[in-house]
């Protein structure tokens, strides 16, 4: 698997692969950032608990390139516009057709990444876990609520934006 997450200490952006060791020094800042691998992680690429700040309670959603998607359809939105305007209104809506259905194919191809609903740390390349499920809102505000001041506890609190 590969974790990408915030330093607790320094908010760099980092991603770990080699997840032998019981801590990893930050490259960014140097200091040691401790990993909770529990066994499941280790031995059967299962997340069954956040690795960084040890919270139990991840979510899984499409790994989903939101800039792509959106470009696919403004593209041929602009492509069909113009074909409107020759009076090709048949290909026009052909045009729409297609790139919503790509957008679709795209996302059924997506790998699905788990994230932790604390620290946002993102966990890619690992096997289903299935007590791990879609976005609750309600879990989202209890580990990690909107009013909380920003800072260290969570480096990654503007990962929420996307
Ligand atoms: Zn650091
Ligand atoms: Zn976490």
């Amino acid at each position: 698997m590969i974790i990408s997450f915030r330093c607790p200490h320094c908010s760099a952006e980092l991603s770990f692969e080699e997840l032998s060791q019981d801590e990893s020094p930050c490259p960014q800042c140097g200091k040691a950032i401790p990993l909770r691998l529990t066994g499941k992680m280790r031995n059967s690429n299962v997340v069954d608990q956040c690795a960084i700040c040890g919270l139990e309670k991840l979510y899984t959603q499409k790994d989903f390139n939101r800039v792509l998607g959106a470009s696919i359809f403004v593209g041929a939105a602009i492509v069909s516009l113009i074909l409107y305007g020759y009076s090709h209104v048949l290909s026009a809506f052909l045009v729409l057709g297609a790139a919503a259905a790509a957008d679709y194919l795209l996302y059924l191809a997506l790998p699905e990444v788990t994230i932790c609903y604390r620290c946002h740390s993102q966990y890619r390349h690992v096997s289903p876990n299935a007590a791990n499920s879609e976005f609750e809102l309600g879990l989202a505000e209890k580990y990690d609520p909107k009013d909380k001041t920003k800072g260290a506890e969570n480096p990654a609190a503007e990962w929420k934006q996307h």
